[in-house]
């Protein structure tokens, strides 16, 4: 009733009068009001967690659940003729982030709040984030992502802070964002941006004048840097990010009266990838400014900073060209001459070990390695890929300072919110415990030989699957059949992730279906991911994703069988449509390549099936579901990277050797995709797949169809198929983010 009381207050009118939009606005103002009721966490001690990336979601119905309202003001909206979920789709999603990484640190803002930890995210404010992906004549194409609307979910503040560079100084604003807990706890996201940002100077879909510092700082996520102007972009946008978190977190230390000596003993940051590494020269700087020496100041800061891994893919470990970033932070420029002098000193000037190399550039993971006290990989199997193979030197000069800490997701939104139905099902047998502990999960086992539960299960998967066809042919026009097999991959385009062999699966079925060899149940394979605007070999694999999606569902002989849909700009909002109704859930990246993963997670969660390599975090999956509850194939990691160090693998032997492989490359550009796509981009992909493949796709290929086939077959056997859903739920509990985000606090950060 006093909900029912607030809301008509706010809105000036009965609910079952508001519209949707209105009652958006009132739910917000509702929100924010109970926010400020919650106290802000306190501690001896505070994290700043500093990303360049907060893939955050919609806010609404995360906060309604962290408050602990969600059901409440479900029902009271209901009663009046309403529906949350229309009125939660009013809010723009937030564009500040890009994939995994982005989610991960969203994640972790929920998980600290909800431990009670004092823990603040520390980012950027994009205008227009990363971009939104529309398909133009089965192409990819970029146009800028409009988020920033009115009401909108940030505050403004008149927090302000000088940013310098080389030829000018910018005024950095600061804009908050309430980060609340389940149930408990409440920090903030502190968005950068300046007031001179100018979004009316992109044109084309996302050009813009990359020179126009004033103007485009702040416009998007990434902006393409493939030429030099690009990359001072992201230089200035880097030095802007932490110079403003930098002084920031000095601001609030001296406000609390603490001695900057031992601001170890206050503060602790966490720096996420290197796209914040700056922080730590910065910080260097800063502390000398107010009077320390320079050796005292870069000791502090190694004890304050951390560094997480994301990654082993050589391009995106930054290095920076020294020149450019004389030009953009010339201040910077003698104490990351003293850190680098520092290493020379200690290791005996180790070309390996030195943070800039003989070609002046100046690696910025290694001076978080030499300069932070803890470096993290995000899976037991990445961290170990880290410490003896791509950081090797790194790890043994500083074994201590490795650690792993395996990612997870807030179960909050990849269950709770996504999958009420499931998560009624819990509440009923479980109990609610597992919200806010999640290895209550595994209670779920005693209902393993539970027929009835079993088939309830299965009705809720089915339900949501006929919710996502639903959407599928709102949003995308395909129309496709709930009792087929839902196969999803569902993640950032990129060739490691392979969305290319799963495409070269549907040619295979495509070919055994008009000989006549049909599958043992139909399956829809269903694709999303945005491609790097920059990225060329990942856009044409979209452009063949979609030509075989018109290809294939326009076929009267294998369209019974078999459909294809790629959603478009798939983002927060889609996957939580998305990962509920999936049978399978695609992890299938070349082993080694994948740090982690968290989208593995979130399938696994929800009950699907994973197929995937023996990569990321997929190795825990396998390990807590056991093999019976997982399908597995393909070459392990170290025999990829035994083939990589030898230049082993040659792509065009597999070609030449396999007549089935033949056949799927060779149709890419046969006479039926010729009809539909671009010649030119087709030729590219199979060029590729046949003389380069540098991701082995050809290598993993047939164990691949194989395990499908296997999975489809298994899929009819309802018995067998749900119980195996039933054990991935179950056996979930470990990749919660309030487990990752208890390790980081007790091996790292040490709060409370
Ligand atoms: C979880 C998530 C990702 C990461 O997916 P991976 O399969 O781990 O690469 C990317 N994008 C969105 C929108 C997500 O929710």
């Amino acid at each position: 009733m006093e909900l029912e009381k607030q809301l008509n207050d706010t809105l000036g009118k009965p609910i079952a009068e508001a519209s949707n939009e209105e009652l958006y606005h009132a739910c917000l103002t509702l929100v924010k009001k109970k926010a400020e009721e919650i106290p802000m966490t306190a501690g001896d001690k505070k994290l700043y967690y500093i990303s360049a990336e907060f893939l955050i979601g919609r806010q609404l119905g995360k906060n309604l659940i962290n408050l602990g309202i969600y059901k409440e003001v479900d029902e009271l909206l209901k009663k009046n003729g309403k529906s949350l979920s229309a009125v939660e789709e009013e809010e723009p999603e937030p564009s500040l982030g890009n994939g995994g990484l982005g989610r991960l640190a969203a994640c972790f803002l929920d998980s600290i709040a909800t431990l009670n930890l004092a823990g603040d995210g520390i980012g950027l404010r994009y205008h227009f984030g990363l971009f939104r992906q529309e398909f133009v004549n089965r192409r990819q194409h970029e146009v800028p992502d409009t988020w920033l609307g009115e009401p909108c979910i940030l505050r403004k503040t008149d927090v302000t802070f000088p940013v310098s560079f080389g030829n000018r100084t910018v005024t950095s604003r600061m804009y908050d964002l309430d980060v609340l807990g389940y149930k408990t706890g409440h920090n903030t996201l502190h968005l950068f941006d300046i007031d001179t940002v100018d979004e009316s100077i992109v044109h084309d879909g996302i050009e813009f004048d990359k020179k126009a510092i004033e103007k485009n700082l702040t416009l998007f996520l990434y902006p393409d840097d493939s030429d030099k102007d690009g990359q001072l972009l992201r230089i200035y946008q880097q030095y802007f990010m932490v110079s403003s978190a930098a002084q920031l977190i000095l601001k609030e230390q001296k406000a609390l009266g603490h001695d900057l000596h031992h601001l170890a003993d206050y503060v602790a940051i966490q720096i996420n990838d290197t796209h914040p590494s700056m922080v730590i020269p910065e910080l260097v700087r800063l502390l000398i400014q107010e009077g320390m020496p320079f050796r005292e100041a870069a000791e502090i800061v190694s004890d304050v900073c951390a560094y997480t891994n994301h990654t082993i893919l050589a391009e995106a470990l930054e290095k920076w060209p020294l020149d450019y970033l004389s030009a953009v932070v010339p201040q910077l420029m003698p104490i990351i001459g003293g850190l680098d002098w520092g290493v020379i000193c200690a290791y005996n000037n180790n070309p390996d070990l030195n943070i800039i190399d003989n070609q002046n550039r100046v690696h910025m993971a290694r001076m978080d390695m030499h300069y932070g006290h803890s470096v993290n990989g995000v899976a037991a199997l990445h961290t170990e890929i880290l410490k003896h193979k791509e950081l090797r030197p790194f790890y043994n000069i500083y074994p201590e300072k490795f650690n792993n800490k395996t990612n997870g997701i807030t179960f909050r939104r990849w269950l709770y919110h996504c999958n009420p139905e499931l998560t009624s099902l819990l509440d009923e047998l479980i109990y609610d415990d597992w919200k806010a502990d999640a290895d209550c999960l595994q209670n779920l086992m005693q209902y393993y030989n539970d027929e009835n539960v079993l088939h309830r299960l299965d009705e809720i998967k089915h339900h949501n699957k006929e919710k996502f066809a639903a959407f599928v042919k709102r949003t995308e026009g395909v129309e496709i059949d709930p009792d087929s097999i839902f196969d999803i991959q569902v993640k950032r385009m990129h060739e490691y992730k392979r969305q290319q062999m799963n495409a070269l699966y549907v040619i295979y079925e495509y070919q055994r279906i008009k000989n006549g060899q049909t599958p043992a149940r139909p399956i829809t394979v269903i694709f999303g991911g945005k491609a790097a605007p920059a990225y060329i070999m990942a856009k044409d694999i979209i452009h063949l994703i979609l030509c075989l999606q018109e290809l294939v569902n326009n076929d009267p002989e294998v369209s019974p069988y078999m459909k294809v849909v790629m959603l478009q700009n798939y983002n927060i909002a889609k996957a939580e449509v998305t990962i509920p109704a999936a049978d399978l859930s695609e992890q299938i990246s070349l082993a080694s390549k994948e740090a982690s993963g968290t989208g593995n997670m979130k399938f696994m969660l929800n009950g699907a099936v994973t197929i995937g390599t023996n990569d990321g975090a997929n190795v825990e999956i396998r390990d807590l579901v056991g093999r019976e509850n997982i399908y597995t194939f393909g070459r392990s990691s170290d025999e990829v990277i035994h083939l990589y160090d030898t230049n082993g693998y040659h792509a065009i032997d597999f070609y030449n050797r396999s007549e089935s492989i033949r056949h799927c490359i060779d149709f890419i550009t046969g006479p039926e995709m010729l009809k539909i796509g671009d010649k030119e981009l087709l030729t590219a992909v199979s060029d590729n797949l046949k003389n380069k493949d540098w991701f082995m796709t050809l290598l993993d290929l047939e164990s691949y169809c194989a395990a499908k086939e296997t999975a489809i077959y298994d899929y009819s056997n309802r018995e067998k198929w749900t119980r195996m859903m039933l054990v991935n739920t179950a056996k979930s509990g470990f990749f919660s983010s309030d487990r990752t985000i208890a390790e980081y606090n007790r091996d790292i950060w040490h709060l409370k």
